[in-house]
């Protein structure tokens, strides 16, 4: 789960780790307002949304005066922003980060990821702040410095003091720089992340260490314990498809192509989606319905696959084991009868129940063509899609 920069900041504070003074404003009003609370003569208005790539995208505004921090909020409110990282259609900005302006004396990036060769956490830093750090680590990757921590004892000082000599952070602020590392790690370790970034770190010109940017991902599969995490979702920024799926505890994730999958089995799913492409079709969605999804479940799985206008053909690929292919049959039939089925469906069952599965569809009334094994399967949608 992804949350704005703001939050990852308020998570941030509370492990000690410095970021610059600000708030969240959703008008123009509340913008003048916090600026004003902040004080100074120098603010930075930074649409807020889940994609990195802002400033060079015009995101970040650097206001001289509050009236300028009014014009920059009432243009970036309900503008949309396209970054390369939110694709070509962009995204809404509905709020906004209003911060004091830093003094950046020099720009440097910190990332934490789970390097899974390893097992372990790994902390990386680098002297090419501000920039992409995937160009970094194409065109140089000697300025990308790395350690490794073994979890039993976290991350340790001459760990973090060996990062901050590596990337050149002036002697004199090596201990606000550690700090700043472990508070970093810690928020990490506690809160179960799957990534940080914070690019650019900077240094300031009156001795201060900051996290300047902050992005922070956690893993799903670990929300339930934080529930101050889950608190920060921002439901308009996530895909309203993978929102529906997830309340049923579907494993869907949308993609680009025209061809709906439903498939019980993560592995089934992937080799699904293989062999369509194999014959030349494009997946719309990858959907593991699990093993033991009920009727309703997959009546909720079908709708959203047939919601998604992208769909012009579905492709039921289910091998029954702990799922039976009756209760599939069930779902289908249930969910095209609500909604209609407008889109050609191609069908292969195998395993338990499969002849029970087989007669419900057969005497639905439903349009389906039905396959005998996965190739013919993604042959048969592919061509009817064509
Ligand atoms: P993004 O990574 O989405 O482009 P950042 O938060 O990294 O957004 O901001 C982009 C750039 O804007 C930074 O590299 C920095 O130069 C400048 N900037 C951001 N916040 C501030 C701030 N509070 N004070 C001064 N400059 C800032
Ligand atoms: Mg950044």
């Amino acid at each position: 789960m992804n949350v704005h920069e703001y939050q990852g900041k308020e998570v941030l504070r509370q492990y000690g780790v410095a970021v610059p003074r600000g708030h969240v404003a959703f008008t123009p009003e509340e913008a003048v307002d916090t600026a004003k609370k902040l004080g100074g003569d120098l603010w930075v208005v930074k649409a807020q949304i889940h994609a990195g790539g802002r400033g060079k995208a015009g995101g970040v505004k650097l206001a001289k005066s509050l009236d300028e921090v009014k014009q920059f909020a009432e243009e970036l409110l309900g503008s949309t922003l396209v970054t390369h990282q939110t694709g070509p259609e962009g995204k809404e900005v509905k709020r906004l980060l209003i911060e004091e302006g830093c003094k950046i004396e020099k720009e440097y990036y910190v990332g934490v990821v789970i390097d899974r060769s390893q097992d372990r956490v790994t902390m990386m830093a680098s002297s090419e702040g501000g920039t992409e750090i995937e160009e970094v680590a194409a065109n140089t990757p000697e300025k990308i410095v790395k350690v490794t921590v073994d979890p039993a004892v976290g991350l340790q000082p001459f760990q973090a003091r060996q990062l901050a000599y590596a990337i050149g952070i002036p002697k004199k602020l090596a201990n606000k720089a550690v700090k700043f590392m472990i508070g970093l790690y810690q928020a990490f370790v506690d809160k179960d992340g799957s990534l940080a970034e914070i690019n650019p770190l900077i240094t300031t010109t009156d001795g201060e260490v900051m996290a300047l940017d902050a992005k922070l991902n956690f893993d799903s599969n670990a929300l339930y314990r934080h529930k101050d995490i889950v608190d920060l979702r921002d439901l308009s920024e996530e895909d309203p498809k993978e929102i529906e799926a997830s309340k049923y505890d579907l494993s869907y994730i949308a993609l680009d192509g025209n061809i709906g999958c439903m498939v019980n089995g993560a592995g089934l799913a992937m080799a699904t989606m293989d062999i369509i492409k194999h014959y030349g079709g494009e997946p719309a969605n990858f959907l593991d319905v699990g093993g033991g999804a009920t009727a309703e479940k997959v009546t909720a799985a079908f709708k959203i696959i047939l919601d998604d206008p992208n769909v012009q053909g579905i492709l039921i690929n289910i091998f029954g084991g702990i799922m039976k292919c009756d209760v599939i049959a069930e779902g289908v039939v249930e969910a095209a009868k609500e909604v209609g089925l407008d889109r050609p469906l191609v069908v292969r069952l195998e395993g338990t129940n499969v002849e029970q599965g087989k007669k419900i569809l057969n005497e639905s009334g439903l349009k389906i063509t039905a396959a005998d094994s996965m190739a013919d399967a993604a042959e048969k949608i592919v061509s009817l899609v064509k």
